[in-house]
């Protein structure tokens, strides 16, 4: 029996859609295993930018800093594209007020769902891979200059920064299959040479238990696509991390179907889909929730400690699919809402 607060920032777009069915299946875990869950829903992005000319406002801030786990749907659109505020700020703004440095997204293809996924089946079928990309430097966060002719970034990370995530890797690895495969371009940039040089003194020192490779970018790009079942955990810089995990969300054949989190330093987290506000399926319904759910079932594990329950949420998910109940995006008929109704009967029932 236990007490949790969660705020959810159900955003723009499809996201106040898919923060429902999150909502639905948190209420569901507690009816079946006895946990109450508070909800204080808040404004981010888009629409607080039209309701408060701010997207990210003090008091959704403050709730965040309070709660023990955040959900979102997703931020931005159309509307707010040419506007100086953008709702995209309010993302950078809470990932920062939370200390949020490593955002984890698994990816995996069952092997009775392998026939979605616009690769060759046999290539896919059975992959199971999370990737951990650093959130917080990199060329992402360096110093930008600029003249009539000529720009620059700069590319920073500390041994501290690089470390820290590791750790997050390492220690996903171990509750895996124990691989970690870590990607940088050591052969010609030097903040890939510190990330690769402290990752193995770290795995030398703390983590030599787990199997440690290390990958140049570009032929990861390739071997992710040509070879994904031979990876376990991945984890790399930012902007690397960007791109890497853009191609890896094909896989499954759908984007609707990938959730995140992204994790700071104390247990809380922050938990998304990680497809945007996608305009053009907005207020129809059409939304594919499983990708907020896996984010919800991240959220059980990682923030609350509720791994019994993230695996029921698991269950029910996989049960969903495995019987065919599914939104346009994979090929089925039926609306987002009437999946999450299934989801949902699917945790009352096993109970
Ligand atoms: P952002 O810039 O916020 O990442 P985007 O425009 O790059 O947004 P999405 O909003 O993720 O991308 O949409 C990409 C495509 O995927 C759209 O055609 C959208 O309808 C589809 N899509 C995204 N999320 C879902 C979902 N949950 N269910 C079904 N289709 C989805
Ligand atoms: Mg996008």
């Amino acid at each position: 029996m236990a007490q949790f607060n969660i705020v959810v920032l159900p955003g723009d777009g499809i996201g106040p859609e898919v923060a429902a069915a999150g909502v639905e299946a948190l209420k569901a875990i507690g009816d079946v295993y006895g946990h109450t869950f508070n909800f204080e829903e808040k404004l981010i992005g888009g629409i607080a930018i039209d309701e408060r000319n701010d997207p990210y406002p003090a008091d959704t801030d403050a709730a965040c800093l309070a709660a023990d786990a955040v959900l979102l749907g997703a931020v931005g659109g159309p509307k707010w594209d040419l506007q100086p505020k953008r709702p995209e700020q309010g993302l950078l703004a809470v990932r920062k007020s939370l200390g949020l440095f490593a955002n984890l997204r698994p990816m995996d293809v069952a092997p009775s769902q392998a026939f979605r996924s616009p690769l060759k089946e046999d290539i896919v079928s059975g992959a199971d891979m999370l990737i951990v990309r650093e959130l917080t430097g990199g060329l992402y966060f360096g110093k930008q200059t600029r003249t009539e002719t000529q720009a620059t970034d700069e590319c920073l990370y500390t041994v501290a920064e690089v470390e820290r995530v590791a750790r997050v890797a390492f220690e996903a690895a171990r509750k895996r299959r124990n691989k970690v495969t870590s990607v940088d371009k050591a052969n010609v940039i030097e903040t890939s040479r510190l990330w690769r040089e402290t990752i193995i003194k770290l795995h030398k020192a703390e983590y030599s238990d787990v199997e440690l490779e290390h990958a140049l970018v570009d032929s990861m790009a390739m071997h992710l696509v040509t070879r994904p079942k031979s990876f376990d955990v991945i984890v790399t810089e930012n902007m690397f991390g960007d791109i890497l995990s853009d191609l890896a969300s094909v896989l499954p054949g759908s984007i609707g179907l990938l959730g995140s989190a992204s994790l700071g330093a104390t247990g809380k987290g922050l938990y998304e889909p990680i497809h945007g506000s996608a305009p053009d399926i907005a207020g129809k319904d059409l939304a594919n929730p499983i990708g907020t759910l896996k984010s919800v079932s991240m959220l059980l594990r990682f923030s609350l400690n509720l791994g019994k329950e993230a695996d029921a949420l698991d269950a029910a998910i996989e049960a969903v699919i495995a019987a065919g109940q599914l939104t346009k995006d994979l090929g089925g008929t039926l609306p987002g809402s009437e999946v999450t109704k299934a989801i949902v009967a699917q945790i009352r029932a096993g109970a």
